[in-house]
């Protein structure tokens, strides 16, 4: 599809789990735009051996938080290079009132028209369910959900008879202590961009082809 652009920033925000990368990607290439994730900010960095990298790379080692200078500066380094003067969808930051605050100074000085904030809305307790219940086969990495998709045999795979595995990141505990994070952290951001009126809200919890376009007609539409 030939780059249309999208003439701004747009930010998808919601909960872990809730798809939004998916949703980015897509999007994304729909208006032929960079999708944007600062994982693969760190991970181009570190690969590269840049000033950021070297400094990012021993704290991420240490499985520590990336303090917030360092995620500015990777996200104003990227968004200044040539394939993001059409726009480009940021996923997955920012996650805290501070950064959202210094990214605003980011995009208003590349940017006339304000940002748009995409808020995926989910219903906690069914997010819960969609996460914690998947469970990934052993042997043909078939996915299943023992609430809404169980296979015919308890903890066996249908096609070949896979062990079924809780992945170590989708058990309950972790699961939850993200969302409480994104509680505490980032959800004070729909307020943040509600009050700026820039802030749209879409059913997260829709099929994922009804998500994509209501997003797209969501970023068509005139404020
Ligand atoms: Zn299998």
């Amino acid at each position: 599809m030939a780059a249309k652009g999208l003439g701004r920033a747009v930010i998808f925000l919601g909960p872990p789990g809730a798809g939004k990368g998916t949703q980015a990607r897509q999007i994304a290439e729909a208006y032929g735009v960079p999708h944007l994730s600062t994982g693969d900010m760190f991970r181009e960095h570190v690969s590269r051996g840049t000033p950021l990298g070297l400094r990012a790379k021993p704290i991420m080692e240490r499985g520590e938080l990336v303090p917030d200078d360092l995620v500015l500066s990777m996200v104003e380094d990227r968004i200044s290079r040539p394939d993001s003067v059409g726009g480009f969808i940021l996923d997955g930051f920012p996650r805290t009132i501070p950064q959202a605050e210094a990214l605003d100074e980011i995009l208003r000085k590349r940017f006339k028209t304000d940002p748009s904030v995409v808020h995926f809305v989910v219903d906690k307790n069914q997010l819960m369910r969609r996460l914690t219940g998947r469970r990934t086969c052993g042997i043909g990495g078939e996915i299943y959900n023992i609430y809404d998709h169980p296979p015919k045999v308890p903890g066996r795979c249908d096609r070949d008879g896979g062990e079924l595995i809780q992945r170590p990141d989708e058990r309950e505990d972790v699961i939850a202590g993200r969302l409480a994070a994104y509680e505490r952290q980032t959800r004070p951001l729909v307020d943040y961009y509600r009050r700026q009126g820039v802030l749209k809200d879409v059913d997260g919890m829709a099929a994922p082809e009804a998500v994509t376009k209501n997003v797209l007609e969501l970023l068509a539409q005139k404020k």
